[in-house]
């Protein structure tokens, strides 16, 4: 006889109560934050997929690690995981982690007083040393990375090198499985630098941990710089301009994406070494705080950096893949080719068209619009590749 013990109605509602907001919270926001405008897409021609196929790809940021979500995937929310990635054909990933983001998020001013973070980390069951700690919420974010490669049977490799990312592009050429299988290879940043907590003594906790990229500020000013988004938009504190230096003695890349005007020209005068602005657009073809004028391009090449190109609407006024094609264009015509890059911002709370399997629409864009295809292989990740390979330690 099966005896039915029926649950008190009370403790029923809190179970389907703390249920939901432990399972069915983090979906619904991450489901509602991170959406797919598919109506944007464009049709993509066989010369797109053949020229797509023998590209090498990459990417400078995306935030799927914040989320509640497989790192390997599919899933049906959002725009990545790495069997989406793999299927777009992207051989590098720069995946980003998350540690403190305003209420009321916003372009033009946050204050650092509040944080969505907190209650995303319990929803989504982080650990308890992440709910104070946005050290710690970094660190979780990278051990999700490096638990995912563990068990990825070589579908993902996470490189801290210029030599393991050789190494890596090199057994990723050798990969018998089908072409949607290669691996992906990852490179783990953070960002804002809220991340050491006002101590530079973890830069070297965050080195260590695998992160070699680093953006200096995300939506607020910080202990190490202001925010394009902060509300007094400083530059470099004298703790920032040591954690400069720190980071280029290590090999770490400095990204300057969310960086104020301010803290941007005096890092770029500090830097040694070339930065990134790993996820952004261009004032000529957006303009707001969010994108980058055509001075700020140009002292962008003198120092040999990167910039990625966002595929949301902040950054190019738009999601259509040809609304990419336009950014990049200007980009390359003020900075030089060599220079730019992709910086989607997948999974960064944002609306885009084009997702890591459906990347080959930008591929398509490029074409329609005018792009060589030397120009096409630079962009979409020739000079990335190059640039990790020459500037990681
Ligand atoms: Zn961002």
């Amino acid at each position: 006889m099966i005896r039915i013990r029926r649950v008190p109605l009370v403790t029923g509602v809190v179970l389907a109560l703390l249920a939901s907001f432990f399972f069915a919270v983090p979906v619904y926001v991450d489901g509602s934050m991170n959406r797919l405008d598919r109506s944007e897409g464009i049709a993509v021609t066989q010369r797109a997929h053949d020229l797509h196929a023998t590209l090498a790809i990459g990417d400078l940021h995306d935030d799927l690690l914040l989320w509640d979500r497989g790192v390997m995937g599919p899933s049906s929310r959002g725009h990545t995981d790495v069997t989406r990635l793999a299927r777009g054909n992207v051989a590098v990933q720069v995946f980003s982690t998350v540690t403190k983001t305003p209420k009321g998020q916003n372009y033009e001013r946050n204050s650092a007083a509040t944080d969505n973070i907190t209650l995303l980390a319990i929803a989504s069951r982080w650990p308890p040393r992440t709910y104070r700690s946005i050290l710690q919420r970094a660190l979780y974010q990278g051990r999700k990375l490096e638990e995912a490669e563990a068990l990825s049977d070589g579908r993902l490799m996470i490189v801290r090198s210029g030599s393991e990312l050789r190494n890596a592009l090199a057994r990723r050429d050798e990969w018998k499985g089908d072409a949607g299988t290669k691996p992906v290879i990852g490179i783990l940043n953070t960002e804002g630098l809220q991340a050491i907590e006002g101590r530079i003594e973890n830069i070297d906790t965050l080195f260590a941990h695998g992160f070699r990229m680093a953006g200096l500020a995300h939506f607020f000013d910080n202990e190490v710089a202001g925010s394009a988004h902060g509300e007094a938009k400083g530059g470099l504190t004298p703790l920032g301009r040591d954690v400069l230096r720190r980071m280029e003695d290590k090999g770490m890349l400095v990204d300057l994406a969310h960086s104020s005007p301010a803290a941007f020209a005096e890092a770029l005068a500090l830097a040694m070494k070339p930065v990134v602005v790993s996820h952004g657009g261009v004032q000529a073809t957006c303009a707001g705080p969010r994108n980058l004028t055509d001075d700020q391009l140009r002292a962008l090449a003198a120092n040999g950096a990167l910039i990625g190109i966002g595929f949301w609407d902040g950054a190019i006024c738009g999601s259509s893949p040809h609304d990419i094609a336009k950014a990049i264009r200007h980009a390359i015509d003020i900075a030089g080719l060599e220079h730019v890059a992709l910086g989607s911002d997948w999974d960064g709370a944002t609306t885009v068209a084009v997702s890591g399997d459906s990347l080959v629409q930008v591929t398509q864009a490029l074409l329609d619009s005018g792009f060589t295809e030397a120009e096409i292989r630079a962009v979409m990740g020739e000079n990335l590749i190059r640039f990790l390979a020459i500037h990681l330690p």
